[in-house]
């Protein structure tokens, strides 16, 4: 290949240069991996020792100057796209944005805020805690002991090392006891499971709030006025509750709190069962060894506690009939919300 007549070569073709995409043909005619000036190159070799010098010294010469010409062609490009070349076009304030799709809280997130909201205006304090439990803050701690029927109630998924996954907040209680002294008035939202099978009334992971409050002289009219300020709030001023007596193993006495059923008023329907009442939570006094497991004295302090279901709440407010629906992300549900 002759020098001399590759030279002029590139001068004619970068003069005839149109558009930026010829540039790079012509940047890879010229400089690439197989290109003119790579063939010089390996031309090298091949020549009497005497000449081999000189040859490379023109060789790189012109590899210089296709790199500098690349660079004019480019520059002179892209000035001629911005600048006075440019062809002016006014922007088209006719033309359709490009929306951003607005997302919004899921009905789950917003009943445990409305809750949280409800207490918090009567001096509870929010806390949260950890999904995985040890057995002793899950059972043991609340009076379930390891061999009671009781604990079936409250069975869950085991991890290793005598973790599981917690079947309810209430082990929040016990860590929030042991680490501050009375009074305390908190609510504890979270995630819990169950090893349920799945329907349209059961999940095998679900949500609860978690209620208490613990201080001297404490009594159950507490937890009645508490838990009258939440009915009202979430179903309204006219809203009438009643309390059944219950067994929890971690309160006593312990109650279930029903409302009367917003769907027929009282009168009996399919979703109360006949019966005009609704079960929305469990409630009762904190059980005195509870306190001894957090290192409360029983004889000088009183709590009460209570638990309900997100889910059971959302389903009850919003007239959602499957459990499902919360869980499987289906936007033709959720927006309705
Ligand atoms: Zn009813």
């Amino acid at each position: 290949m002759d020098i001399g007549a590759v030279k002029i070569q590139i001068e004619s073709d970068f003069q005839n240069i149109g558009s930026a995409v010829s540039l790079e043909e012509l940047r890879l005619k010229y400089l690439g991996r197989k290109g003119i000036i790579a063939q010089l190159t390996g031309s090298i070799p091949g020549l009497k020792k005497e000449e081999r010098a000189a040859f490379g010294q023109a060789v790189n010469a012109l590899k210089k100057r296709a790199v500098s010409l690349i660079e004019e062609k480019e520059k002179s490009f892209a000035d001629s796209l911005n600048g006075e070349g440019a062809v002016s076009r006014p922007a088209d304030i006719g033309l359709p944005g490009i929306t951003q799709e607005l997302g919004h809280l899921h009905p789950l997130t917003r009943v445990i805020d409305e809750i949280c909201a409800i207490f918090m205006r009567i001096g509870f304090s929010v806390v949260e805690g950890p999904e995985i439990e040890s057995e002793y803050n899950n059972f043991t701690a609340l009076n379930i002991p390891l061999e009671h029927p009781s604990r079936d109630a409250f069975d869950t998924f085991y991890l290793n090392n005598r973790l599981l996954l917690r079947s309810h907040t209430s082990p929040v209680q016990i860590r929030a006891m042991k680490a501050h002294k009375p009074p305390l008035a908190i609510v504890v939202p979270g995630r819990v499971y169950r090893p349920d099978a799945v329907d349209a009334s059961h999940s095998f992971m679900f949500h609860q709030i978690e209620g208490f409050m613990v201080d001297k002289s404490i009594k159950f009219s507490d937890l009645k006025g508490a838990l009258e300020i939440l009915a009202k709030a979430v179903f309204g001023q006219e809203i009438k509750m009643r309390f059944r007596p219950h067994f929890f193993p971690f309160t006593e006495p312990s109650a279930e709190v029903d409302i009367r059923c917003i769907i027929c008023n009282g009168k009996g329907c399919s979703v109360c069962g006949r019966k005009g009442w609704l079960e929305i939570l469990g409630a009762g006094m904190i059980h005195p060894a509870v306190f001894k497991h957090v290192g409360y004295d029983p004889k000088k302090y009183t709590g009460f506690a209570f638990g309900l279901g997100i889910e059971r709440i959302a389903m009850l407010k919003y007239g959602i009939n499957d459990i499902r629906l919360f869980f499987e992300n289906d936007l033709r549900f959720l927006r309705q919300f």
